[in-house]
């Protein structure tokens, strides 16, 4: 789950991390006050979008009068920011924070995650702030600095100097980043994060240290014990369908392709969405209904696959164990009564009441292509696009 960054500010702030004075602004009349109560004669407008890169397509913007802000306020809301996170169709902006201006002497670069090679997390620092980690790996990866976190004793105060000193920092300076880099670490712990980038940190002319960007994100496996992060969940900034089926405990996510999938196993889905790339094909979206899943659940499944308008065919492939094959018969044949199916739909069952299974789609009357084996099923999806 990820949050805005004028809430990872908030949540940062608390741990003692260094931020500017910003506030959240939903209007362009909004943005304007905070500015005025903010104060000085410098301020930022930022668009508040769950992705990065907003600076370079324009979602931020420098102000030096109110009118200025008042302008920037007025481009930026509503505006759709597509940035290389944002996928080609963009983000739509619903709101801002507007934030002090600083001086900023050097931008440097800190981040958090967990590296899976070694079990541990990771703080990441580097002297290329405001460029992407990812492309100064590849460029040069010299400029990182790495330090592991001992879980039993997290990041200790000499490995966040050695990270400020390997970047070439000297006295209070490196002190103030390494103090950042622990609070930061301490930060993502208590919060079960499971990503944080401060991408610019900056070293100000006045010699301040300031996270002037915060991006975070948390394990969702953690979440039911982290109430005031989920208090900043942003339904409007994730995938409607993905909370749709998260409601009815499916385990749905959106991909690129055109072939809707209604899998019983997280394994069988995995294997699903192969056999028809084997054949060609692309898969719309991986969706697990799970083992124990009742008519209603595969009926929503359904309906949100359908919701998609990407989606040009659907394959259902279910191997009956504990769900019964019937269940997921009724479930498809419910669903498709009620929304319509305008695209063709390609039916595998196999396993626990199949039979059952296979008559109530026959009796459906439903355009239904029966398929015998999963290589068949996603054979049959595949020409099904190519025929339409
Ligand atoms: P993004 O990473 O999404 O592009 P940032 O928050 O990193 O957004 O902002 C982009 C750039 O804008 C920063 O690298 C920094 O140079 C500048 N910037 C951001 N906030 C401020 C601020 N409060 N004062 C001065 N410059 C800022
Ligand atoms: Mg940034």
């Amino acid at each position: 789950m990820n949050i805005h960054e004028y809430q990872a500010k908030e949540l940062l702030r608390k741990y003692g991390v260094p931020t500017l004075e910003g506030r959240m602004a939903e209007s362009v009349d909004a943005a304007v006050d905070a500015a005025k109560e903010i104060g000085g004669d410098l301020w930022v407008v930022k668009a508040q979008i769950h992705a990065g890169g907003r600076g370079k397509a324009g979602g931020v913007k420098l102000a030096r009068s109110l009118d200025e802000v008042k302008a920037h306020a007025e481009e930026i809301l509503g505006k759709t920011l597509v940035t290389h996170q944002t996928g080609p169709e963009g983000k739509v902006v619903h709101k801002l924070f507007v934030e002090q201006g600083c001086d900023i002497e050097t931008e440097l670069y800190a981040g958090l995650t967990l590296d899976r090679a070694q079990g541990r997390l990771v703080v990441m620092a580097s002297t290329e702030g405001g460029v992407e980690i990812e492309e100064v790996a590849e460029e040069s990866p010299e400029k990182i600095f790495r330090e592991t976190i001992d879980p039993a004793y997290g990041l200790k105060p000499y490995q966040a100097r050695r990270i400020a000193f390997g970047m070439g920092l000297e006295g209070k300076v490196a002190g103030k980043v390494a103090s950042f880099i622990v609070k930061l670490a301490r930060a993502f712990v208590d919060t079960d994060a499971a990503m944080a980038e401060i991408n610019p940190l900056v070293i100000t002319k006045q010699g301040d240290v300031i996270a002037l960007d915060a991006k975070m994100g948390f394990d969702s496996n953690a979440l039911y014990r982290q109430a005031a992060i989920v208090e900043m969940r942003d339904l409007t900034e994730e995938d409607e369908k993905e909370v749709e089926a998260k409601k009815s405990n499916l385990s749905y996510i959106t991909l690129e392709g055109n072939i809707g999938c209604l899998v019983n196993g997280a394994g069988l889905a995995m294997s699903t969405m192969d056999t028809i790339k084997y054949y060609g094909g692309a898969p719309a979206n991986f969706l697990d209904v799970g083992g124990g899943a009742n008519k209603d659940q595969v009926a929503s499944a359904f309906k949100i696959i359908l919701k998609d308008p990407n989606v040009k065919a659907i394959l259902v492939n279910i191997f009956g164990g504990i769900m019964r094959c019937d269940t997921i018969a009724e479930g498809v044949v419910a669903a498709v009564e009620e929304v319509k199916l305008d695209v063709p739909l390609v039916v595998r069952l196999e396993g626990t009441n199949v039979e059952l299974g296979r008559e109530i789609i026959e009796n459906s009357g439903l355009p239904i292509q029966t398929a015998t084996s999963l290589a068949d099923g996603a054979e049959k999806a595949v020409k099904a696009i190519e025929a339409s």
